[in-house]
């Protein structure tokens, strides 16, 4: 079994970073190589803005090259509870945005040619108990009539012909969501970034940063940079580089790790038997699993295994045990099948599960996905690089309340609490 993400081992890495000193002067200065900071950055390249990129890792080293894969549209949220928190207004341009962060992502691709086999499988949310059954379709139901007529729902009869278990009682389709190899689309991302003009290196985590005339002075072991305008784009990662001046949001988000096991390619005949409607499926626990088929026909099987703040390859092998039990729960049929891969990584958590876009502490952000961010964040990237360019107009976030979280600042101790209360409620839901 590899300890690498499946879209880390199946694409060419990005092959033209920076080789010399970080060092020059630049209007936008970006912190993180993730989608968000290479959408920005491509936006701004695009528009004559010197841009320089500064990766702690490599480009896709975060959450954007270890995902579940799922371009799901619609808030992660029922859509009632959306309406309560943001009110009606609010809830139903956020649920566009995501559709429209999808059409995005398509566009990006065919105008920088990506090859990552975009693909609208459309996602299904599957309800994993018969007390499940009602809610879900209640919120299918208030999700048709007023912001996706592209929805459908399936009973538990109909669910033959779209997933090969017997674990689940009905689902919400949602036509609009896509899937793509996440991989290919992040170092397509950076390669269009480097071909537009903007410099990008990796291995540079900035470690401080200082004021300076018209702008900021940022810190690396590789060199010092200045930039006008400096771009937060670190989502779950804001706590892994020590010193880096990004408490603001290490006060604001709360990482939590996410674990993936991926099965060995699948014949046609377990793929017809597994998954053969081949579309993106989310299930309805607290604690649940995300899967779909990868280009090579593997079963790709996520969840929050535990509760953990870590993602490294003792935590991420304990992690796959469980997975395997999950997949062998759901999918009886290949409760012994070979696993390929197994890997981890951070999902940035905001205390409302809505991200955030904006501007605090002399910085332009947007992170905060809570696991729902592969689309979004391409979005976001373009608004922030609006926001950089002085265009306040295209932020679907903008306004967001966003105070700290109490006794919070990086290290999410109360996670095994949050984690037991989650289940709890799954076992007597
Ligand atoms: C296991 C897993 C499964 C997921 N599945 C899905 C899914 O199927 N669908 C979905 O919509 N979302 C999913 N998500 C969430 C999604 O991947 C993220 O929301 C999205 O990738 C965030 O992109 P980003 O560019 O904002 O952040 P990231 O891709 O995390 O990039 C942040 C980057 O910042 C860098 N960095 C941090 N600190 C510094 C510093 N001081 N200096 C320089 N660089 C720094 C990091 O190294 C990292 O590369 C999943 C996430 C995980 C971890």
């Amino acid at each position: 079994m590899k300890h690498v993400s499946y879209w880390h081992d199946t694409a060419t890495p990005f092959g033209a970073a920076q080789e010399g000193p970080v060092d020059g002067r630049y209007d936008v200065a970006v912190i993180g190589a993730g989608f968000t900071g290479l959408s920005a950055a491509r936006k701004l390249a695009r528009e004559g803005l010197r841009v320089a990129v500064l990766e702690a890792r490599h480009v896709g080293a975060g959450g954007s090259g270890r995902n579940g894969g799922h371009l799901n549209n619609g808030v992660a949220h029922g859509y009632a509870e959306a309406k309560a928190h943001l009110g009606a207004n609010r809830a139903h341009a956020l649920y566009t945005a995501y559709d429209r962060s999808i059409d995005m992502i398509e566009d990006v691709i065919a105008e920088e040619r990506i090859a990552c086999g975009f693909r609208r499988s459309g996602k299904l949310k599957l309800a994993s108990k018969p007390s499940h059954v009602a809610g879900l379709r209640a919120n299918y139901e208030l999700v048709h009539r007023e912001v996706d007529s592209d929805t459908r729902w399936l009973e538990r009869s109909d669910l033959a012909g779209e997933v090969g278990s017997e674990a689940f009682h009905g689902a919400m389709l949602y036509e609009k969501s896509a899937m793509m190899h996440m991989g290919r689309y992040v170092t397509g991302l950076a390669t269009a970034v480097d071909r537009h003009g903007a410099l990008i290196w990796e291995g540079a985590p900035v470690t401080d940063r200082d004021k300076r005339a018209g702008g900021w002075e940022l810190a690396t072991p590789k060199g010092r940079l200045q930039a006008d305008r400096v771009i937060a784009a670190t989502d779950a990662y804001s706590a892994e580089v020590p010193g880096a001046p990004l408490r603001y949001f290490r006060r604001r988000i709360v990482s939590v790790g996410s674990y993936i096991v991926a099965t060995r390619p699948l014949s046609p005949e377990e793929v017809a038997t597994t998954l053969p409607g081949n579309r993106t499926c989310v299930t309805s626990l607290n604690i649940g699993n995300y899967f779909r088929l990868s280009p090579d026909n593997r079963l790709i099987f996520g969840g929050r295994a535990r509760f953990s703040a870590v993602s490294d390859q003792r935590s991420d092998a304990k992690s796959a045990e469980i997975l395997r039990a999950s997949l062998a729960h759901i999918f009886p049929h290949l409760a012994g099948v070979e696993i390929d891969y197994c890997w981890g990584g951070l999902v940035g958590m905001t205390k409302d599960r809505f991200p955030r876009a904006g501007e605090a502490d002399g910085m332009i952000y947007g992170m905060g996905y809570s696991g729902h961010g592969a689309q979004m964040s391409t979005l976001v990237g373009q608004v922030l690089a609006d926001m950089a360019m002085g265009r306040t107009d295209t932020n679907p976030l903008a306004g967001m309340d966003w105070p700290a979280i109490p006794a919070h600042s990086g290290r999410p101790w109360f996670l095994p609490l949050v984690g037991l209360w989650f289940g709890l409620k799954d076992r007597l839901s």
